[in-house]
């Protein structure tokens, strides 16, 4: 038996509510590694599923939801993992239409599984979670388009948030100047902690502007808000510069202009974690490892236990958690 954080509806209508249960081991969902889970934590769509009506992820009831986890195998009929082996799991639905990370085993195909990089516990894994290693994947992919650091300063909005925090950790640990977009002044200190060498406050950006072109102001983006934010920061871009659209914490719409594009050669870079390959996955933990120092993933976490959940679950859809929530399983 194991414990887990289970939703649940008392009929098709019902709105789900979270229950700590007891759960026998032959429960678990079908898949070739199972996995004695270490740590869990929030993520933006933890927040969905963790909600009355599972923020339209949630398929199937009973669900155990938590999108990501670290931990060690403790079975596998595959070949490519042993038990005692540290693994990481983001994405493929886990959490979402799987069940997930907030229990202390998982059972899920092995394909969703990667090793963790030496130098990385299983603890760091997850205060980096989805939300770093979207972060990373963020960079990496502004990298491959040509940023470097000399190129001039890069922005990343929703700064305080999951996403924007790692983001703003591995670009100031790489030597790029940094603006952090915040609508949280009083995570200024927090931020420049991190890296950021300037805090731009949110309603400077956030605001529509008539003009689709303004000064050239950012080499680079990192945008985990979209909507009216990432409309304004198209058309601050530099000449041939690119945005890394990761998120939609301010809106799902685009209210912008292809000016930017037609006369910037400005690019669009769409971010997903989800189905993300797996050679990239292994480039993005390895890149992890070596480019996110210990120190500031510390000063991003909040501990918190299964217990907590609900909570937390709320607050972060209201935009109200700093940096990255650990959830402990042990
Ligand atoms: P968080 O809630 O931790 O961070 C989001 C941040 O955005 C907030 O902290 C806040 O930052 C800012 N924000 C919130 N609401 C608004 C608003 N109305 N207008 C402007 N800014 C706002 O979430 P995560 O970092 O976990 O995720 C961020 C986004 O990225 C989410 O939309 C999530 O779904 C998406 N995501 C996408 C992934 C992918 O594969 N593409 C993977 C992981 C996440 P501040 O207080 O500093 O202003």
């Amino acid at each position: 038996m194991f414990k887990a954080l289970v939703m649940e509806k008392a009929g098709d209508d019902a709105p789900a509510k979270a229950h700590i249960r007891e759960i026998d081991t032959q429960d678990l969902p079908e898949g070739e590694v199972t996995v004695a889970v270490e740590y869990s934590t929030v993520n933006y769509k933890d927040g969905l599923c963790l909600s009355p009506k599972g923020g339209g992820l949630v398929r199937k009831y009973p669900h155990v939801p938590g999108i990501d986890f670290a931990g060690r195998v403790e079975e596998s009929t595959d070949a490519r993992y042993a038990p005692g082996d540290r693994v990481v799991l983001t994405g493929w639905r886990v959490g979402e239409v799987h069940w997930g990370g907030y229990a202390q085993k998982a059972r899920v195909k092995a394909d969703w599984l990667v090793p963790l990089p030496e130098g990385l516990s299983t603890e760091d894994a997850m205060a980096v979670g989805t939300a770093g290693f979207t972060a990373m994947l963020a960079v990496m992919a502004l990298e491959d388009h040509g940023l470097s650091p000399e190129k001039g300063e890069v922005l990343v909005t929703g700064a305080a948030g999951g996403v924007g925090s790692v983001a703003t950790a591995i670009l100031g640990q790489l030597g790029y100047q940094v603006a952090g977009v915040t609508g949280r002044p009083e995570t200024a200190d927090y931020l420049t902690a991190l890296g950021a060498s300037r805090i731009v406050a949110r309603d400077e950006i956030n605001t529509t502007t008539k003009r689709p072109l303004e000064a050239e102001t950012w080499a680079g983006a990192v945008d985990a808000v979209g909507g009216e934010m990432l409309a304004r920061v198209l058309g601050q871009m530099r000449y041939g510069a690119s945005v890394a659209a990761v998120g939609l914490a301010g809106g799902a719409a685009l209210p912008a202009t292809v000016i930017p594009f037609l006369l910037r050669g400005v690019n669009l870079l769409g971010i997903d974690s989800v189905m993300k390959p797996f050679a990239d996955r292994q480039r993005a933990w390895d890149r992890i490892a070596t480019d996110l120092p210990v120190d500031k993933l510390q000063s991003m976490i909040t501990r918190a236990s299964l217990e907590d959940l609900p909570r937390l679950g709320a607050d972060i859809l209201e935009g109200r958690v700093r940096g990255r929530v650990l959830v402990d399983l042990g």
